[in-house]
Parts: structure tokens; C-alpha cells; sequence
């Protein structure tokens, strides 16, 4: 399905890499962005290109987008820990506000509309791996509510927008997602810990590192979002990496790839961290067949790569520079068993 896509924070981490494959099948691309958390530098490939148009306005304030369109993807958010808690009031805006613009430009349109939401929604998950039917476990008023409690509001909104005005609508929950273009300024665990490794500085692990995440390439997640966003599926959809690792065993297969002898040294853990979090993943893999592909190794071999060339240092060694290559154990996965081969064609 082609057509005239407005992808609300496609100035972003996530955002910029899905106006990149949305215009390689053939999409015009409306980008919306403030460039509060997003970057110019993100999209600007971009300029130039026959079917990008770039609309700098902030979306909670209103869309200043004309003409037809034929989905509505909305990624305007900060998304790193870091840029939300220093704007929290922001935050709160772009996913009420910034939501009720994006579902009535859709709604007006006659176009899908698909949400970004996040595995943050589970809060600290008292069930593992997390399936879409859990609802969480979210502290209503702590530090991390404005991104928690902003985005399951704007999931209720997309829903209640479905229901009552037929708006076509997807909710996807994206889980912890890495890769070239997060800021080195982000505060993300990837991208901290590889600059660090990169300077020689020491990698900072929050708390005892004993915290679970489950990382997925950008480019397996923005494949995610357009198989639900092509499909007639409302969601919400989990779409992330099930790969799951302690934050500790993150940090040594950083320093493991990259050559590197920096130290690892503890700081707080930061208030309502969660604990734990995995995505199952099998709605994704029976109604999309989707299933992410990109090893850790290879991912972080990327993101490295970019960090390195942005901010001018030597990069990681090639394959074979550095002794034998890591390979990482991460738990087994639960779901594996239930998993059915799907063929994406069908
Ligand atoms: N973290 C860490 N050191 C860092 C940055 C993050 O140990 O320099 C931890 C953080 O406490 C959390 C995990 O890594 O447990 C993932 O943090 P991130 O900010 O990437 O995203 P989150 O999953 O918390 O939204």
C-alpha cells in the first residue's frame, strides 16, 4: 500500500529511520517535527528527494499538514528516560494533544493512524515475558508517569477514537530499540555505554546491572511498525527483540566488541527502573509475521560505527582485529515453542 504518509517525530531516532523506508517503497513522506528531541541532521538525506516535504511545527500545538494522506504515524515523543524527565510537562502535551491532532488529521482523512506507544506502559512488570493482554504495573505519579501514563492515555484516546468515530487505528509497544542515529547525548544505555567504551571512560551500570532489557535493531523495529501499520490489525501489537539481558551483561558485551578496557562503575539505580522487561512477542510473529533478525553482535557493531564516525573517534575493530567474536547467551525464550512459521506474503 503506497501513498502519502505524515510521520509525526520523523525527525527522530525511530521516526527518521522509517521516513528512509517508507519513501524506498515508493511513499511520499510528510515529516513533522520540532526538533526538540529529533535531529535536522536525521533527514538531512533527505532534502531534495521528490517525495519528502519537512513541516517544522510542534504537534501538540497543532498539524499544519494539507492535502491528502494516507496514514498518520505518530512517533512525537521524547523517548530516552533522560529528555523526558527533563521535559515533563512537554511530554504530557505531545501525547494528549499531540495525539488528538494526529487521530483528527487521520479521522479528517481518511487515513490509518498509527500509534507509537511502549513497553513502558507495563511499567515494572510483575508478569515475564509480557504479553499484550497485561496491564501493567505503573507507578501513577512517580518521575517516569509523564512518558508511562502520557502514552497509555494516548492509547486510550486511539482506542475511544475507533470506537466511537470509526478512526482506522494500530497501536504498536515498542520495546527498548538501538541503533545508528541515537544522539550521544541521549542517555539510552546503548549509546552511553558504547561512547564510554569508545572514550576509555568508565561504563556506568544503574544500580547492580541485575535489571533485564530486551534491545531490537531499528531496523528490524520500523519493519515492525509497517507490517502492522500495512495490516488491518488495531493492536496494540508488541514489537521488539524477546532477547533478553541484564544490564550488567550488556555492559561486558560492549566492552567485548569494541576491544575495549574500560572499567565498569555503579551508580543509583534511577527511581521506578523496572526490573525487568521482555516482550512476547507472538501476536507479531502469528498475525505479521514478524520476527526481528539482527543480532545483538551485529546491531551494536552499527551503532558503534555511527557514534564513532559523529563524534570523531577511531571506531570498534573489524572482525578479526579483536580476537574470537563474543557470542552472547541471553535467557531462552519462552514463546519459542508457540512460534508458526509464517510466510510475510501471506
Ligand atoms: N542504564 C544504565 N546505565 C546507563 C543508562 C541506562 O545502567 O548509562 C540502565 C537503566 O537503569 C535501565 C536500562 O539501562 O535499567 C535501560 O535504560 P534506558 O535509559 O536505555 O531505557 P529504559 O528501558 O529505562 O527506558
Amino acid at each position: 500500500m503506497s501513498g502519502r504518509q505524515v510521520v509525526l517525530g520523523g525527525g527522530g531516532f525511530i521516526g527518521s529511520h522509517l521516513c528512509d523506508r517508507l519513501l524506498d517503497r515508493g511513499d511520499q513522506v510528510v515529516c513533522v517535527d520540532d526538533f526538540s528531541t529529533g535531529r535536522r541532521s536525521n533527514v538531512a538525506h533527505l532534502h531534495g528527494h521528490p517525495g519528502f516535504t519537512l513541516v517544522e511545527a510542534d504537534v501538540s500545538v497543532g498539524l499544519p499538514v494539507e492535502g491528502p494522506v494516507t496514514g498518520v504515524f505518530h512517533l512525537a515523543s521524547p523517548a530516552s528516560p533522560t529528555d523526558y524527565l527533563a521535559r515533563p510537562l512537554e511530554t504530557l502535551a505531545v501525547g494528549s494533544e499531540g495525539t488528538r491532532h494526529g487521530l483528527e488529521l487521520a479521522h479528517r482523512c481518511g487515513a490509518r493512524f498509527l500509534l507509537a506507544s511502549t513497553s513502558e506502559v507495563y511499567g515494572d512488570p510483575d508478569v515475564h515475558p509480557q504479553p499484550e493482554s497485561y496491564w501493567g504495573n505503573v507507578n501513577p505519579v512517580g518521575p517516569r508517569s509523564v512518558y508511562d501514563e502520557s502514552k497509555r492515555f494516548a492509547e486510550a484516546l486511539t482506542l475511544a477514537h475507533h470506537r466511537t468515530l470509526g478512526t482506522d487505528v494500530a497501536v504498536v509497544r515498542i520495546f527498548n530499540t538501538y541503533g545508528p542515529r541515537l544522539r550521544p547525548d541521549d542517555g539510552r544505555v546503548v549509546s552511553n555505554f558504547v561512547l564510554q567504551a569508545l572514550r576509555g571512560e568508565p561504563l556506568t551500570v544503574y544500580g547492580d546491572g541485575s535489571q533485564t532489557r530486551s534491545l531490537c535493531y531499528v531496523g528490524d523495529e520500523v519493519r515492525g511498525l509497517i507490517a502492522l501499520f500495512d495490516s488491518h490489525l488495531t493492536g496494540p501489537v508488541n514489537i521488539g527483540n524477546p532477547d533478553e539481558y541484564t544490564v550488567l551483561q550488556l555492559a561486558r558485551a560492549v566492552l567485548d566488541l569494541m576491544g575495549s578496557s574500560s572499567t565498569i562503575i555503579h551508580l543509583a539505580l534511577p527511581v521506578d527502573d523496572p526490573t525487568r522487561r521482555r516482550p512476547d512477542i507472538t501476536m507479531a510473529r502469528e498475525a505479521l509475521g514478524w520476527e526481528p533478525t539482527t543480532a545483538l553482535e551485529d546491531g551494536l557493531a552499527r551503532t558503534a560505527s555511527a557514534l564513532a564516525e559523529e563524534v570523531g573517534i577511531a571506531g570498534p575493530p573489524r572482525n578479526g582485529e579483536q580476537g574470537s567474536p563474543t557470542v552472547l547467551e541471553s535467557e531462552p525464550d519462552p514463546t519459542a515453542g508457540r512460534r508458526k512459521e509464517c510466510d510475510p506474503n501471506d
